[in-house]
């Protein structure tokens, strides 16, 4: 990616305008750098989605992907390469997940939607909550979960869990200032009472408080 000099000045002269400093070369050419990397991710990204969105309209059922790239399912969360990628209204997943959509194991919107239900590993990372103590609130039927045949993963809808699991909301972590220009990720157990966040969910009771307070 080429900057021209006349880029270079422009972006000075901007960045001025709205910060009020006034940017080395090196500092401009290395923001300016940044920002056109930026650019271009987001133009790529935005002409990828055109040409699929128009391609849909041919296939409304969907196709597979082409490349050899290999993407994340946003459901199951498995490596998949590209030809085993589904794309349709619902946005991209593995033809696994697909399967489970289509035989209604699974609603379509968890693919964009991922705020709407928890995934077995978001246990550990909202909770400290490992897997067995998941799977065994599945058997006791506390929890209930919604299993994608053939690769056995459990999705946990909010939905099929009221009452018992929080919106993801209540849980969103904070970024706090640790030093000059230098950000950190809080959770939210470290800047609010878990018992008072969770009252009114079940899952408090399944939690270990004083473990989800000692993690660091
Ligand atoms: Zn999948």
């Amino acid at each position: 990616m080429h900057i021209s000099e006349e880029q270079l000045e422009e972006f000075k002269r901007i960045y001025k305008k709205e910060y009020g400093e006034e940017l080395s070369d090196d500092e401009a050419y290395d923001a300016a750098y940044r920002v056109a990397g930026f650019a271009k991710l987001a133009f790529d990204f935005y002409v990828e989605d055109k040409i699929r969105k128009q391609k849909l309209r041919k296939d409304p059922k969907g196709f597979s992907l082409e490349g050899d790239g290999v993407y994340t399912c946003p459901i199951c969360g498995r490596s998949t390469p590209a030809n085993e990628m589904w794309y349709d209204k619902y946005g991209q997943k593995c033809i696994i997940c697909q399967k489970a959509i289509d035989r209604k194991i699974i609603p379509g919107k968890v693919c964009k939607n991922t705020d709407s239900w928890y995934s077995t590993w978001e246990f550990d990372s909202y909770f400290k909550m490992k897997t067995p103590t998941v799977n065994k609130l599945v058997r006791q039927n506390i929890l209930r979960a919604r299993i994608i045949p053939d690769i056995n993963c459990s999705i946990f809808l909010i939905k099929d869990n009221i009452d018992i699991l929080p919106p993801k909301k209540l849980l969103e972590s904070r970024s706090v200032q640790v030093a000059e220009n230098t950000y950190s990720s809080q959770r939210w157990y470290k800047f609010q009472d878990p018992k008072e966040v969770l009252k009114d969910y079940k899952i408090l009771e399944y939690i270990n408080i004083s473990k989800l307070l000692s993690d660091n």
